[in-house]
């Protein structure tokens, strides 16, 4: 049987990928360099339920480094998660961005082009390669203007997937995620923050007036839409969206119901980097990949907030 290659399978979102291919009987072969943009205590407890299964083999190397012709050798599909995300810090860390994001996907193409046996390549790709979409949501052909380098280096990357697609005949496909939450949600990420504070009682700080709108994707929706992207046709590009909008005061009262706590809201100046509104049109990928969103924002938060409870009383029983 061939193996189904994660990058990033340490993630927030391979780990949640690797669990659920497991699940369903494949064989993967995850790679991730524990890179220190967030904890790489936080990745290495992500798969240690991927870790009990034998099926699951794990690689602990950096795509810029490791003999990529060497790991592809058994491997049928590929699934490139791993980069440097975050759009805050992709100002001053540009380089970082450009190597992660840009070079790592240069040369894993270059060796799935060479490798020759490759079935699907699916390229995780951004809403941030959009900007903002005020009036109407954005469609696969709407006009790309990223309004952070880490955006920039997102489009680069998906037109580097496009590009071996047309030149080299890999069987590419890109998928744009729409701000994702759920268990194992990266520890910088909005709602996890805000979790986290309004667990502890402590307020939680809104850069800008919070009405700012976001399409928010529970982590299982992302899963379901790149487990199909494997079957489909490649050659496309998808948005993956949790088809609802919400602005970052109505979340954070939909926080305060889930942990019946009253949030405190601290506001500060608005970062730049961010688009004021993300909206995705989520036809294309229903017609073509069966995608369907299927949770709801109050059932998802109330499942991020259930885990994170109960990893926060884990850490307290080991002292
Ligand atoms: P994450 O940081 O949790 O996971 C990325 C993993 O890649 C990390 O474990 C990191 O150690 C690894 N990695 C980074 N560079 C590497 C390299 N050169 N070699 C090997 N491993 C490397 O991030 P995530 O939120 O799970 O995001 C996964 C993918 O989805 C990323 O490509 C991201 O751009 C994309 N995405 C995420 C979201 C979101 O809301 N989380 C939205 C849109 C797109």
């Amino acid at each position: 049987m061939s193996q189904i290659l994660i990058t990033g399978v340490a993630g927030f979102i391979g780990s949640n990928l690797a669990d659920r291919l497991l699940s369903e009987g494949h064989e993967v072969l995850g790679v991730d360099g524990f890179t220190d943009y967030y904890a790489p205590e936080i990745k290495a407890k992500n798969v240690v339920r991927a870790r009990e299964d034998e099926a699951f083999t794990l690689v602990a190397g950096d795509l810029l480094d490791l003999n990529l012709p060497e790991l592809l050798r058994d491997v049928g599909s590929v699934i490139h998660l791993a980069a440097e995300p975050g759009v805050r810090t992709s100002w001053e860390n540009f380089p970082t961005y450009l190597r992660r994001n840009v070079e790592a996907t240069q040369r894993l193409l270059e060796a799935v082009a060479g490798h020759g046996g490759t079935e699907r390549f699916v390229f995780a790709s951004s809403s941030s390669i959009y900007g903002s979409a005020e009036h109407s949501p954005a469609s696969e052909d709407t006009r790309r203007r990223p309004h952070s380098p880490y955006g920039l280096t997102k489009l680069a990357s998906e037109e580097l997937v496009s590009l071996y697609g047309r030149e080299k005949g890999v069987p590419a496909t890109s998928l744009r995620y729409f701000t994702v939450y759920g268990p194992r949600q990266r520890p910088e990420m909005a709602i996890a923050k805000f979790i986290a504070a309004a667990a502890r009682g402590e307020p939680v700080t809104v850069f800008g007036d919070g009405e700012q709108v976001r399409e928010m994707t529970y982590v299982s929706d992302v899963v379901d839409a790149t487990v199909a992207a494997l079957e489909a046709p490649p050659g496309g590009v998808y948005n993956v969206g949790g088809g609802d909008r919400t602005s970052i005061n109505e979340l954070l009262h939909v926080i305060g119901e889930v942990l019946h706590t009253e949030v405190r809201i601290e506001y500060a100046p608005r970062v730049s980097g961010e688009a004021r509104v993300t909206w995705a049109d989520l036809e294309r990928a229903k017609k073509e990949l069966g995608y369907r969103p299927r949770m709801s924002l109050e059932e998802g938060v109330a499942a991020q907030a259930e885990w994170f409870l109960k990893e926060a009383s884990e850490k307290n029983v080991e002292g």
